[in-house]
């Protein structure tokens, strides 16, 4: 059973008396393990797909099973729970809230799982340690490099032990010595078995993943075609 299977779906908006297709026919598995970098122009579909995968929003057809349980046709409400559960969030600008310390950001999405504060803080302290942060868990993110912020961030989406990674061009507001820190960590995160989604439109970023997946004008291309096959 993957992780992830995408079938066939679609997206369309309307726009004015125009339909517009922003996800024509994606199908897309993604196994346990697995470091997957989604890679297009802008424009080409992959913040839609992204919300899609995150569960932020759902096809308008075609279907798509997150560890074998179909989440296309929940309300917000599942939607919510199964993000909250199975999804661990990191966006280009961290999303870190700025009156709260290192530790509690971190802490805030297993305070949405309801744990308790004793358990929830060691939880958090041990994934800020995952991260090279344990030292500046009473830190605020203004206190904070930006890779600071964004290792704070992966903590945050690490600290509830989500099955899979969800990345939106995560180095994307950072300088190219500590994008290439903070793409070292994901691939030893990954090395540890967490299973990561990145979307991107930097090459860089993309060929340090064990997979590239192209998407332009809403279709998706693994790549590869008669070069793919061994002699
Ligand atoms: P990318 O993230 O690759 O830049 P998007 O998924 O944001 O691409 O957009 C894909 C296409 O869908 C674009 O043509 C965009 O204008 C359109 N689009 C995205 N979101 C919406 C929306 N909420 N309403 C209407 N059109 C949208
Ligand atoms: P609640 O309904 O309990 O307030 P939310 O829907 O706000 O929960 O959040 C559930 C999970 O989904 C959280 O872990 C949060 O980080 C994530 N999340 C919520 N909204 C977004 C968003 N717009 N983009 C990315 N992640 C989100």
């Amino acid at each position: 059973r993957p992780l992830v299977r995408v079938e066939q779906v679609s997206k369309e908006y309307a726009m004015g008396g125009e339909v517009l297709k922003a996800l024509n026919g994606v199908s897309l598995t993604v196994g346990y393990g697995e470091f997957v970098a989604i890679i297009g122009p802008s424009g080409s579909g992959k913040s839609t797909l992204m919300n899609i995968l995150g569960c932020l929003d759902t096809p308008t057809s075609g279907k798509y099973w997150l560890e074998g349980e179909e989440v296309s046709r929940l309300p917000e409400n599942r939607l919510a729970e199964i993000r909250n559960r199975k999804i661990g969030f990191i966006f280009q600008n961290f999303n870190l809230l700025p009156k709260l310390t290192a530790l509690e950001n971190v802490e805030l999405p297993l305070i949405y799982r309801g744990m308790k504060g004793a358990e929830r803080r060691e939880r958090a302290m041990e994934a800020l340690r995952k991260v090279g942060l344990a030292d500046r868990t009473r830190h605020r993110p203004a206190e904070l490099s930006g890779g600071q912020q964004q290792r704070v961030a992966i903590a945050r989406a690490l600290a509830g032990s989500p099955p899979v990674l969800l990345g939106d061009e995560p180095t994307g507001a950072l300088d190219s010595k500590t994008s290439g820190e903070v793409m070292e960590l994901m691939l030893e995160l990954n090395r540890e078995g967490h299973t990561i989604i990145l979307i991107t439109h930097n090459m860089d970023v993309a060929d340090q993943a064990k997979r590239i997946v192209r998407i332009a004008d809403g279709v998706l291309d693994e790549g590869g075609g008669a070069a793919c096959i061994s002699p």
